[in-house]
């Protein structure tokens, strides 16, 4: 058996996505700024998928810039709103110890420039609450950045609190939706956010293309420059086949998400049964607060690429956490963040599933996770000191 699980890396695209994109490709191949028949055919068009893609997120088409991906929309969403913050005096920035590297990464950049950055520490359970943001936001605060759901670990966070926080003390908020677009009904409006990024191939569209999107009057700074697209905010010919593409995988992953919910859940909470019954095992994250599709385990006494390794060998494609991290040796940031100490993050798995996935696969996939966990146990010289209690178990059996 054969089995896709890592749907939180990207997914394989829908042929109605693939199919969408084709026309851009064969026939309406000119460039959006040409002023001849073909080029104006093709900024119809590009404009016709700014407006359907804001009437899936619920905003104007002008609220709307596509970008190359969720990173570089977290880039430019961060980095615009640290330039309007410093015109103003305002230099501290809060986000969370979990973010995406897309995040953390541009942050650091950022403190090295003289901003004050304030991680805030996650809860075990891979939460963060509306109470701790409103604690840290200070009168220098010039933006909160909170990831809508974590990549790793599958938690879901309060964005409508947070969001409604914020604006009440007037800071601006953006928000990584990479994970919860297409996933969990996430609503601009109802959530006050000012700026969320996404990014298609994370619902089924293709890669190298997302969406920035800005609350009309945040001022954007650009991160390429170049000619006048995206209104003068992102350089660069339109992608519009990739545009054709996300906005219709989008269109297709936000149609039914009550259904999308309905169905993966119970397979969901069958995958973590399954795996509950692994012994000095544990859930990463709220059993509730999260994904309908994604699961993460630590277990005790493994290293997570041999588990990898030897998954693959039963044909199941799965992750120790983040596409970014593995090939690392560095225990995974998000499970530091939640607590796990180094011997367990070491020893996690990640399983994503999309919804097509049946009960079947979900059986297949406990079976494979419990033979492969038994047997590196039963090889690892740190595992009998487990048993023997040279060591202390860090789980409960
Ligand atoms: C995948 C991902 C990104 C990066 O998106 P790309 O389109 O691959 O650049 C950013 N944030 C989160 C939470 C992600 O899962």
């Amino acid at each position: 058996m054969n089995i896709y699980a890592d749907n939180a890396a990207t997914t394989k695209m829908s042929e109605n996505a693939i199919n969408a994109m084709l026309p851009y490709m064969r026939e309406v191949y000119g460039n959006p700024s040409s002023l001849y028949e073909i080029g104006q055919k093709a900024k119809e068009a590009l404009e016709e998928f700014r407006s359907r893609a804001a009437a899936v997120l619920g905003c104007e088409a002008r609220e709307i810039y596509f970008t190359s991906g969720g990173s570089e929309a977290d880039n430019q969403a961060i980095v615009s709103a640290a330039r309007s913050g410093e015109k103003k005096g305002k230099k501290h920035i809060i986000s969370t110890a979990f973010e995406h590297h897309a995040v953390l990464h541009t942050l650091k950049k950022l403190e090295k420039e003289g901003f004050e950055v304030e991680l805030l520490d996650v809860h075990s359970n891979g939460v963060v609450t509306a109470d701790q943001v409103a604690k840290a936001i200070r009168e220098d605060t010039a933006l909160v950045t909170i990831m809508y759901a974590n990549n790793e670990i599958g938690t879901v966070q309060p964005i409508s609190e947070i969001g409604a926080v914020c604006r009440e003390k007037g800071v601006l908020f953006h928000t990584d939706a990479v994970q919860a677009i297409g996933h969990v009904a996430v609503d601009i409006k109802r959530d006050n956010i000012d700026m969320l990024s996404l990014s298609a191939h994370k619902f089924h569209g293709p890669k190298g293309i997302g969406i920035l999107y800005a609350r009309k009057g945040i001022f954007l700074t650009n991160i390429i420059e170049g000619g006048a697209q995206e209104r003068g905010k992102r350089a660069g010919t339109e992608n519009l086949p990739a545009i054709a593409g996300m906005v219709v995988a989008l269109e297709d992953a936000t149609a039914d998400l009550d259904g999308y919910a309905k169905k993966l859940t119970p397979l969901r909470d069958k995958l973590i049964a399954g795996l509950d019954e692994i012994p000095y095992s544990e859930l990463n994250g709220d059993r509730d607060a999260r994904l309908p599709g994604t699961v993460n385990f630590c277990f005790e006494g493994i290293e997570g690429e041999s588990l990898l390794l030897l998954l693959d060998d039963k044909g199941v494609s799965a992750s120790s956490g983040s596409a970014c991290t593995s090939g690392s040796l560095d225990p995974s940031h998000v499970l530091l963040a939640i607590g796990r100490p180094h011997e367990v993050a070491h020893g996690s798995l990640r399983l994503s599933l999309s919804e097509d996935v049946t009960e079947e696969e979900i059986d297949y996939l406990v079976k494979s996770v419990k033979e492969v966990v038994e047997y590196l146990r039963n090889m690892s010289p740190f595992w009998r000191d487990l048993v023997t209690g040279k060591r202390p178990h860090v789980f409960a059996e």
